[in-house]
């Protein structure tokens, strides 16, 4: 962990309005305040800077089965590849954080300490770097959003990367030449369930189910609808 790059991004905290928060060469597109998530940065190299300028950020949704695994041996190419083969990668973490990509789960009282305080439920996605020529093709979304807005900041048909693997079954993120590097965790974590924020309303106008092997929502999508109905508010609980 590098925890001198992490951040909280909220207002007032790690925050900035429009695409480019800094002078950094991101390699030309866009970075936009990925506000309600925080960030646990890792340690990738020294000269962090010199070896990834020009390098773009990038998120990957996690479901925690495959998190530990992903983090220690890599990112396996999708198996369902709707835009080809690769790696699939978004510039928007609020698509990355759909249940069918980003796990929702529910905080066991027992765990419920300092580390996730006092929330009830989180969410984790990775946070990785391309190098702008190993994105193959910017894509349109794929999960039937077509009356929804998912990002404010990023168009629906420009919302999934296809990120080369070179031909790798795995792409190693400690392999210095690998096309996508991971550089961090992004975290959320609300004291109700995730579907009932703002930024989550498009999830009710595109795909959304309580299929186990397809959206990991942690509670059933009715008693969710219920709930959404009768207005609950979610809020984001930041350290
Ligand atoms: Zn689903």
């Amino acid at each position: 962990m590098n925890p001198k790059y992490n951040r909280t991004y909220v207002q007032g905290r790690d925050f900035w309005r429009g695409s480019v928060p800094d002078q950094l060469d991101r390699g030309g597109n866009p970075y936009f305040c990925p506000v309600g998530w925080s960030r646990w940065s890792f340690y990738v190299t020294d000269n962090f800077y010199q070896k990834f300028k020009g390098w773009s950020i990038c998120y990957h949704g996690i479901k925690f089965s495959y998190g530990l695994a992903i983090l220690l041996s890599g990112l396996k190419p999708a198996e369902t590849a709707a835009l080809g083969e690769g790696i699939y990668a978004t510039p928007s973490v609020n698509y990355a954080c759909h249940p069918r990509y980003a796990e929702v789960k529910l905080i066991q009282s027992s765990a419920n300490n300092k580390f996730f305080k006092n929330g009830t439920y989180v969410q984790f996605v990775l946070e990785c770097r391309v190098h702008p020529n190993n994105i193959l093709l910017k894509g349109p979304q794929t999960l039937n959003a077509f009356n929804t807005k998912i990002d404010d900041n990023i168009g629906n048909d420009v919302i999934e990367w296809l990120i080369d693997n070179q031909g790798k079954e795995m792409v190693d993120f400690n392999d210095p030449n690998a096309s996508i590097v991971c550089t961090g965790i992004m975290v959320r974590i609300t004291d109700q369930h995730p579907g009932l924020l703002s930024q989550s309303q498009w999830w009710y106008h595109s795909h959304l189910c309580d299929y186990k092997k397809c959206c990991l929502l942690d509670i059933d999508v009715e008693t969710l609808r219920r709930l959404k109905k009768s207005d609950t508010q979610c809020n984001i609980m930041y350290n």
